[in-house]
């Protein structure tokens, strides 16, 4: 038998392990951040037609540039953050944002280069980095999981990265930075600042997109997707938004074709239907905020979320608890600092399940800061 040690791969990807979160059969998967509400049936209808629609033209490649879809997210942004006036120009889509980071990377990373994140952040930063051959720094988030502005551009001017990642709502821990932070970054990195938006959506009212940056700012990039709050992971449509200068430099790295016909038509067909999608948006957000609610009332500590999950803890052995939720149907993440957990948000029913499990398996790690917040606050003074 031929192993992976046989074949002449790459020193630097020897001894990595591939992503993988578990992907199990269980009855509540709240493990990948996944919008829970699955498309009517009339939008399974319009799906289907818009596949019929290309089917016939399959023998021919896609539209390259994928310039209606993109003119299509421009108006989605626009309506998201109104006042940013964006037009296909400065947007530009792919399989997935992590395709859209990957794209960044290959044209702004590199050998010799340097990628800065502050972790805990999201785990493919440092793997797509390291793929394309940039080294990673890894600097740290404060220890509220957000990022005092001066801490940021320390770490910057410190190791003055081709490429920062900031992300906001971040995962796992569901901080939201604000415009502060990002523009004091801004203003201290000599290369490409990326704002990772996965989850823009679900963030409170009060908390602006970094879209609102990118007039003036032509070395930002904000990237978002459809895979969370827009209930479309199977599709795999990722996006971001920047001058258009930087678009000219991912036309050097992308392949051809890179997006089909099918991907592209599904997308498009998807933001037609956008309010139905986004429907399930506010709703999350409330179950999020009882949740946390909940947790801190049930004595865990857990990070303030703007997204559509809660980091919460903190257990001596997380191993244990994920196992023990696991054996009851509950599929959560272990990620993140090592004492905490991750759960996505799903339909109340699925949290109803979350919470009756979590309380049978916390047995013998309780923990050890009951009835305080995350800043260590006691709740009474709060
Ligand atoms: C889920 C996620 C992504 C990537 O999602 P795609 O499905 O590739 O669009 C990117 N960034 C963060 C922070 C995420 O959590």
């Amino acid at each position: 038998m031929t192993s992976l040690d046989d074949l002449p791969l790459r020193d630097d990807l020897r001894g990595h392990t591939p992503y993988g979160a578990p992907q199990l059969d269980v009855p509540y998967a709240l493990n990948t951040n996944e919008n829970p509400y699955p498309p009517s049936e009339a939008l399974v209808k319009a799906l289907g037609e818009a596949v019929m629609d290309v089917a016939g033209t399959l023998n021919r490649y896609p539209d390259r540039d994928a310039v209606a879809l993109r003119g299509d997210l421009a108006a989605f942004l626009n309506a998201d953050t109104p006042g940013i006036g964006l037009t296909a120009g400065r947007v530009w889509a792919a399989n997935g944002s992590n395709e859209i980071l990957q794209q960044i990377l290959l044209a702004f990373g590199g050998a010799g280069r340097t990628a800065l994140g502050f972790e805990p952040s999201y785990s493919m930063h440092p793997v797509i980095t390291g793929v394309t051959g940039t080294r990673w720094i890894n600097a740290s988030r404060d220890a509220d999981f957000g990022l005092e502005p001066a801490r940021a551009i320390e770490a910057v001017e410190e190791h003055r990265p081709d490429v920062v990642f900031l992300t906001s709502p971040n995962n796992p821990t569901g901080t939201a930075l604000p415009l502060e932070a990002i523009e004091a970054v801004l203003r201290a990195a000599p290369g490409m600042v990326v704002v990772d938006e996965a989850y823009g959506e679900f963030r409170r009212r009060e908390t602006p997109s970094a879209l609102t940056l990118l007039d003036g700012n032509p070395r930002l990039i904000v990237t978002r997707t459809m895979s969370k709050a827009f209930a479309m992971a199977g599709t795999r449509l990722g996006y971001l938004a920047a001058d258009p200068a930087v678009l000219d430099a991912l036309l050097l790295v992308r392949l051809p074709y890179h997006l089909s016909a099918v991907t592209q038509a599904v997308a498009r067909t998807a933001l037609a239907h956008g309010e139905e999608l986004l429907g399930g948006v506010g709703a999350l957000r409330r179950e999020r905020d009882g949740l946390v609610a909940w947790l801190r009332a049930e004595g865990f500590r857990v990070a303030d979320s703007d997204a559509n999950f809660v980091l919460f803890g903190t257990f001596p052995d997380r191993r244990k608890v994920w196992e023990n939720l696991l054996e009851r149907g509950v599929l959560i993440r272990e990620v993140g600092p090592p004492e905490w957990l991750r759960v996505t948000i799903g339909a109340p029913g699925e949290m109803a399940a979350f919470r009756t499990a979590l309380l049978q398996s916390r047995g013998g790690t309780t923990p050890h800061t009951p009835r305080t917040d995350f800043a260590g606050n006691s709740k009474e003074s709060l």
